[in-house]
């Protein structure tokens, strides 16, 4: 097998797949992810003006309801069922071709001539690899019967573009934010913070050691909400039950200190939750950059489940007789959970702003929060608060529409885009990767490096 460096090297001399020409300046793209329990299909389009379309975009989501979490067989058969159906809906949505346009980038379509694809972006990693290969395999085959090439996608690195998606449907001329920008990825499988210095280039800054903050709120919420209220996305649940009035219910004040933020509040019901990390045996982890879910969640499921001893000012060993949590207390702890959980989100961005040389920290103007749990008002409202008394008034949040910021194929088609306008493709060997970093630095080379890239 050829090093990726000779792949490089060789082809740089000398590809020109498909007679296509670099730097045309509109491009389209169908675009495919199944890495994990979404089937998602998108025809995305960037045009002259780096404004963007998108055709289509749809996904089916594997209904893993009666499991605790995704089951990979449900996700598994979801894929192999929806996404030939999706594929087919899609090739409807392919724009018209111009009768003077070049009959080489003419597909007949039942009766209507289409624009045929420039190129086919399929997710290859990280992932679930029997779940990636529906998808990657699908996206060959699509490219080898179009005579067309294939970009095997870094599905963390298209959601750390995302952003730059969202400008340009919004046909901004300027795709922002520009590099180097801060990413939160908070969903069901992740938690991280990310810092974007180019198209390639994503270092994972944090991580969490143990849960994803959208795990934690959902076992929070099926242990809080009474069991009438308890359904998915349960993250959602908590959130309704924990402000029915929306923002006016939230009564929140940012710490302006470290020390206040690691006080643990105590409720008038005697328990209080503190913040993670915050009480090792010398406060120096308080500072780690890490992220820690699961000590919230258990403090969660003992308060539900023991009686408060006010007299030792402890949770006791006595079960709560049922009827014995009010729906008052419950809201409480909706509230505390979610507010300590996004304090701590937040106070890893703070940490790592802090640690820049002020030049360095000057050049981050925004702060990107995407994935399940980003379409969380209240965590809106609290990251907000938080930089503001922190003195990063002038720093933007952005949050992308919830549906481009969960697993979607429309970020998948957009980083294809990227990549294949730096002159990226894939070999149609390519296979799926389970565990595929974004750092360049990481063991395994990064994004770029893994075997089957070619540059043109
Ligand atoms: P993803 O993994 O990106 O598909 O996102 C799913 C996660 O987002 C699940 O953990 C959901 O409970 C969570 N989620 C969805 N909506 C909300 C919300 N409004 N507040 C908090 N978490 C949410
Ligand atoms: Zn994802």
């Amino acid at each position: 097998m050829l090093s990726p460096l000779r792949l490089l090297t060789r082809s740089r001399l000398s590809l020109r797949p498909h007679g296509v020409t670099l730097h045309r300046r509109t491009l389209l793209t169908l675009a495919i992810e199944t890495s994990c329990d979404d089937t998602s299909v998108a025809i995305v389009e960037k045009h002259k003006d780096a404004s963007a379309t998108l055709h289509f975009h749809q996904k089916v989501t594997a209904n893993t309801a009666a499991y605790n979490g995704i089951h990979p067989v449900v996700a598994l058969e979801s894929h192999q069922s929806s996404l030939a159906p999706l594929i087919q809906q899609a090739l409807s949505h392919l724009p018209p071709a111009e009768s003077s346009s070049d009959p080489r980038r003419a597909l007949h379509h039942r009766d209507t001539v289409r624009v045929k694809p420039d190129f086919i972006s399929a997710t290859r990693g990280p992932g679930m690899r029997s779940n990636l290969s529906v998808g990657l395999d699908a996206g060959k085959a699509l490219a080898v019967a179009w005579d067309v090439p294939v970009i095997g996608v870094h599905h963390m690195q298209a959601h750390a573009l995302t952003p730059r998606l969202v400008s340009a449907l919004e046909s901004r001329s300027v795709t922002g934010p520009n590099f180097p920008f801060l990413s939160a990825l908070v969903s069901g499988g992740h938690s991280m913070l990310i810092e974007s210095t180019s198209l390639t280039h994503h270092k994972i800054l944090a991580t969490t050691g143990d849960i994803a903050l959208g795990d934690c709120l959902d076992k929070a919420a099926r242990a809080i909400l009474p069991s009438h209220l308890v359904a998915p996305p349960y993250g959602r649940a908590l959130e309704q039950f924990a402000f029915p009035a929306g923002a006016s219910d939230y009564h929140y004040t940012a710490p302006a200190k470290r020390d206040v933020e690691l006080a643990r509040r105590i409720t008038k019901w005697g328990w209080g939750l503190g913040a993670p990390l915050a009480e090792s045996k010398n406060g120096s982890s308080s500072r780690k950059m890490v992220y820690s879910f699961s000590g919230l969640l258990s403090s969660i499921e003992r308060f539900v489940k023991y009686e408060f001893d006010h007299q030792a000012s402890t949770i006791s060993k006595r079960l709560r007789q049922p009827g014995h949590l009010s729906d008052d207390e419950r809201r409480e702890m909706a509230r505390e959970v979610m507010r300590v959980a996004f304090e701590h989100l937040a106070s890893r961005v703070m940490l790592h702003l802090a640690s820049l040389p002020p030049r360095a920290a000057a050049k981050v103007d925004s702060v990107v929060v995407s994935g399940g749990v980003a379409a969380n008002s209240f965590l809106r409202h609290v990251m907000r608060a938080f930089l503001d008394v922190r003195g990063y008034d002038h720093l933007r949040l952005c949050f992308p529409p919830i549906g481009l910021c969960t697993d979607n194929a429309a970020m998948i088609g957009w980083a294809g885009i990227e990549m294949w306008e730096a002159g990226w493709r894939s070999q149609l060997s390519v296979r799926p990767i389970k565990t595929w970093s974004m750092d360049p630095s990481a063991s395994d080379g990064g994004i770029l490096g893994v075997e089957g890239w070619l540059n043109v």
